[in-house]
């Protein structure tokens, strides 16, 4: 995945202003900020999303989201935060290596929760939905037996 550009920010390729980094993840801030100290996690292999990353990644990915929280807190002390991955293209996924979001939010700084980002609502009942999951859930654990 040579021209991925998380790739070389992780491989120290080019520049980035990096601020953790450990063996399996890096952290560095977004290049167009949302908000002062918007920061990016990512694991250093390329993935596209969190199904392809394998599973002892995924829980180093979130430690290392909390440490870089814990920093942001303590240097850039904002009122809150918003942490969130977009995956997909249809979902705003613009560089296909998976990267999780930690925008610090401030009092009035005129954004939404992440609910807002999307109003498409179901036709069908809730209660349809959840048996539709729950059923594939069975026939995934029967095709994995
Ligand atoms: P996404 O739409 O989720 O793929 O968002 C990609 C994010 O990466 C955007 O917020 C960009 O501003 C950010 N970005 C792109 N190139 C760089 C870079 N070289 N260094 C830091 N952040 C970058
Ligand atoms: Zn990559």
């Amino acid at each position: 995945m040579e021209e991925c550009i998380f790739c070389k920010i992780a491989q120290d390729k080019i520049d980035s202003e990096k601020i953790y980094e450990n063996e399996n993840t890096v952290s560095f801030l977004d290049i167009n900020p949302r908000a002062p100290g918007h920061s990016l996690v990512i694991p250093k292999k390329h993935v596209k999303n969190l199904i392809n990353l394998d599973d002892e990644i995924v829980s180093e990915l979130f430690k290392v989201t909390k440490k870089v929280e814990k920093l942001l807190k303590s240097s850039i002390e904002p009122d809150a935060f918003t942490i969130g991955i977009n995956e997909g293209e249809e979902a705003g996924q613009e560089i296909s290596h998976l990267h999780v979001n930690i925008i610090p939010r401030f009092k009035r700084d005129g954004g939404g929760p992440v609910q807002s980002v999307v109003k498409n609502p179901p036709k069908k009942e809730i209660s349809k939905i959840g048996k539709m999951i729950r059923e594939s859930l069975k026939i995934n654990k029967t095709h994995s037996k």
